[in-house]
């Protein structure tokens, strides 16, 4: 598959419904290649949702995802999973693989295993220690579990790398340290990625375009920058008045 002129990620009136619910409504939305893209919103606005879209976890109850200028509608799936790296909202390793088992997973369902050196630098990028490769998930501590996600996701070579909530269990430091890793990954193999998060802070700091969810539709896509001067509308301010109000009563403190 090659890149194609447009974008790399395109949403055209996509729509999920869960009987009377729209999960997902109206959504229509181009992710150019190079974005790191937040998508952000309360718990149940339907980021995770629209976010199995693009992979097929999820289909479409109306509307069409183009990824690389095809509809995943039609594409073969294994080729779809390998090219679209995805990191779960909850950890989601399977108990009884090892560490390299989990990370070589998605290439092995594709027909094309993994060589041990390969996942030697696929351990390498996360830093995590070649002989954690033997362990189990259940020997590993949340961040540790959440490294060998990202490697997993990565193991495919994607193109466009997808996370849901890839911190959201972890202590701040270690959430920190994981995100400013995956903002280097990102540069470092021209991925586009797309994070979904409920916390705006995190939005702000790491990703150059945030989307912000409500109701099952984008209420506001703008720079962080633009949200910092106070656009995106009345949702949008809302989440950011959190973040910054923190920052003032910081810098009131340390004064
Ligand atoms: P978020 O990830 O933003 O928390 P979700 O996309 O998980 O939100 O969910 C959006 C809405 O769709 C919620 O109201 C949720 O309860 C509902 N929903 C999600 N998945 C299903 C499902 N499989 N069946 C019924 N309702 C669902
Ligand atoms: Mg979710």
């Amino acid at each position: 598959m090659t890149h194609s002129a447009g974008p790399v990620l395109e949403f055209r009136d996509v729509r999920k419904n869960y009987g009377a619910l729209d999960a997902v409504a109206d959504v229509s939305l181009a992710i150019a290649t190079g974005e790191f893209v937040a998508l952000v919103g309360a718990s149940g606005s339907g980021k995770s949702t629209l976010l199995k879209t693009v992979n097929r976890l999820v289909e479409p109850s109306a509307g069409t995802v183009l990824f690389e200028g095809l509809d995943v509608a039609t594409s073969p799936l294994p080729a779809l999973r390998r090219r679209v790296g995805y990191v779960f909202q909850s950890i989601g390793l399977f108990p009884h693989m090892s560490v390299s088992e989990n990370i070589a997973i998605v290439p092995r369902l594709a027909g094309e295993p993994l060589s041990s050196d390969r996942v030697g630098e696929l351990l390498e990028l996360v830093e995590l220690e070649a002989e954690m490769r033997s362990r189990m998930p259940d020997e590993l501590s949340g961040g540790q579990r959440q490294r060998v996600g990202v490697a997993r996701a990565l193991a495919g070579e994607p193109h466009l790398l997808l996370m849901d909530e890839p911190f959201g269990a972890l202590d701040p430091l270690t959430r920190n340290a994981l995100g400013e890793r995956v903002r280097r990954l990102h540069k470092r193999f021209d991925l586009t990625t797309i994070m979904v998060t409920h916390d705006m802070a995190e939005a702000l700091l790491l990703a150059d375009r945030v989307l912000v969810m409500d109701g099952g539709r984008i209420v506001a896509d703008e720079t962080p920058q633009a949200l910092l001067e106070g656009a995106g509308g009345r949702i949008a301010q809302g989440m950011v008045a959190v973040p910054r109000a923190q920052a003032e009563k910081l810098a009131r403190m340390s004064r």
